[in-house]
């Protein structure tokens, strides 16, 4: 933590800087040792972004503890399932929180205590759960090397059951420094998280990064509309994560381009962004949207478009930085520009297998490539277009479609706000295509005339096997923490308008 002095963290209404977040952190780092965690145990972290998240998070990763960040909004229904992914030895858990899941904790052998030791968390955190089991332990134990295991992350479970990820404290750093390294990050910079630290993106690229660099971070529960430009403007906010969910709602704001002032960009990441919302930001704020590519396995980012004067390639996440990638055929043998096949990725800040899944097959072309399920291609310049998910793919017929590709034909029509396709069992075809659509403005639409419209759309330009076969207007679709679709759970709804 250096810059001991300079703030840090502003949460709560106030500017928490180094020395203070040191304290915290070793204050926080002790109640550890108290409750008896031994170093490389599991510790359970389901704190809301705040201030109070950052401390324990920096006192697990010092004192050598395997943060496995959970929502903190999780029905407590749904938490026993939660938990039995990993076994953690305690919870770092906040007041509400703890509140609503002490049945369940109790349930699963953990008692309560407090961790208000000092003033300054007792603010903010921290009421911690631990196993009936643990002693108190004394010894300071060695400081975590790189190879130390640091944060048990699971994938979102867009396409499936989320997959358990264990980063090191090398992937971990790995990847903050390839994001300050592409972003030019400097101790000038102020971050504002609005997207939750339960997940990589806030995690690392927010968080991580900042705190590498040595600037700022103001924090946010979540993502309000009403409160985003008083913030941006109130602490001179330099650049802020987003999803394509929120640059949407953006353009939708009346602002003032005075009010970006302070910005330097915005950057957009994990799911794909529609080109007319990116072009719609840069004409409305004159602030360029940094379209980047990540995953958990990648400890974030994988690649990432270039700050201007670089050229940003519209509809491209970028290239790779600071790890290598390759599109690979069905056999992982790589393939030349243009051609379309997997993306597979190895590098510093790439885990080589999953947690209790046997590691990607290795076919012989150099060790360590995961094989991310995502299919693309590369230009001439090693800029990567992201054309879907393998698993997402439609078979018509024996016509593999990408939903991508017809979602992009949807999605460029004025009164749509998004949509996703996906294939559903079908008698004669195997599967049939089936479209989902948010109109941009649900309560004035005109369905049918819009299905319509958005039929004639598809008959031009796209042929005639991936045309849906049927078209679902819904005033929202079903999304995760980061604003990703959850196609898995759209297979299973029936197909009707829902307005
Ligand atoms: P699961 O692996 O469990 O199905 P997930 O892949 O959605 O879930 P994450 O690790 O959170 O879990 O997300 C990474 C994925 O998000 C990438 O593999 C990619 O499919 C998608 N993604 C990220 N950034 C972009 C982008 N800019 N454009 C398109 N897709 C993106
Ligand atoms: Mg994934």
């Amino acid at each position: 933590l250096q810059n001991g002095g300079a703030p840090r963290i502003f949460d709560v209404g106030r500017w928490h800087d180094g020395h203070q977040l040191k304290a915290d952190v070793e204050a926080a780092r002790a109640a550890l040792l108290r409750i008896g965690v031994v170093p490389g145990a599991q510790v359970m972290v389901a704190v809301p972004n705040s201030y109070a998240f950052v401390v324990a998070y920096l006192a697990c990763l010092y004192h050598g503890a395997v943060i496995v960040p959970v929502n903190p909004e999780t029905p407590a229904a749904e938490l026993s399932r939660v938990m039995e992914r990993f076994a953690a030895q305690a919870a770092l858990v906040v007041k509400d929180t703890s509140d609503a899941w002490a049945g369940e904790l109790e349930a699963s052998g953990f008692v309560q205590c407090e961790v208000n030791h000092t003033d300054r968390l007792s603010q903010l955190l921290v009421q911690s759960w631990y196993s009936q089991k643990m002693q108190p332990i004394e010894s300071q134990a060695e400081a975590p090397s790189d190879d130390t295991p640091a944060v048990l992350m699971f994938t979102s479970g867009t396409t499936g059951k989320p997959k358990g990820v264990l980063l090191k404290h090398r992937h971990l750093f790995a990847a903050a420094n390839n994001v300050i390294g592409s972003h030019a990050l400097t101790e000038r910079d102020v971050a504002y998280c609005i997207l939750p630290l339960f997940h990589i993106n806030a995690q690392v690229i927010v968080l991580l990064s900042t705190l590498v660099s040595g600037g700022r971070v103001v924090m946010c529960d979540k993502f309000h509309a009403s409160s985003f430009w008083g913030d941006i403007q109130r602490h001179g906010v330099t650049w802020v994560s987003c999803v394509p969910t929120i640059l949407s709602i953006l353009t939708k704001l009346s602002v003032q381009k005075e009010a970006a002032k302070s910005l330097r960009f915005f950057r957009s990441a994990s799911a794909p962004l529609t080109p007319a919302i990116g072009a719609r930001i840069e004409a409305m704020y004159d602030v360029p949207v940094i379209e980047s590519y990540g995953m958990t396995e990648a400890a974030g980012q994988i690649c990432v478009n270039p700050l201007p004067p670089g050229s940003r390639k519209s509809g491209s996440v970028g290239r790779p930085y600071g790890l290598s990638l390759r599109i690979v055929d069905a056999e992982h043998r790589p393939l030349p520009a243009y051609e379309l096949g997997e993306i597979a990725i190895r590098g510093n800040n790439v885990i080589e297998a999953y947690v209790g899944l046997a590691p990607s097959p290795d076919e012989g072309y150099g060790e360590g490539w995961i094989y991310t399920g995502d299919l693309g291609y590369q230009d001439e310049d090693g800029y990567v277009y992201i054309t879907g998910r393998a698993k997402e793919i439609i078979n018509r017929a024996g016509e593999k479609l990408s939903p991508r590709e017809i979602e992009d034909v949807l999605n460029a029509h004025e009164d749509v706000a998004r949509s996703a396709v996906v294939g559903l069992p079908d008698a004669m075809y195997g599967e049939r295509v089936v479209a989902w659509v948010v109109p941009q403005d649900p309560d004035r639409v005109q369905a049918e005339a819009l299905r319509e419209s958005l039929h004639e759309l598809c008959a031009t330009h796209l042929a005639k096997y991936k045309c849906p076969s049927q078209i679902v207007i819904a005033r929202s679709l079903p999304v995760n923490a980061t604003g990703k679709v959850q196609k898995h759970i759209l297979r299973e709804i029936e197909p009707r308008d829902m307005l």
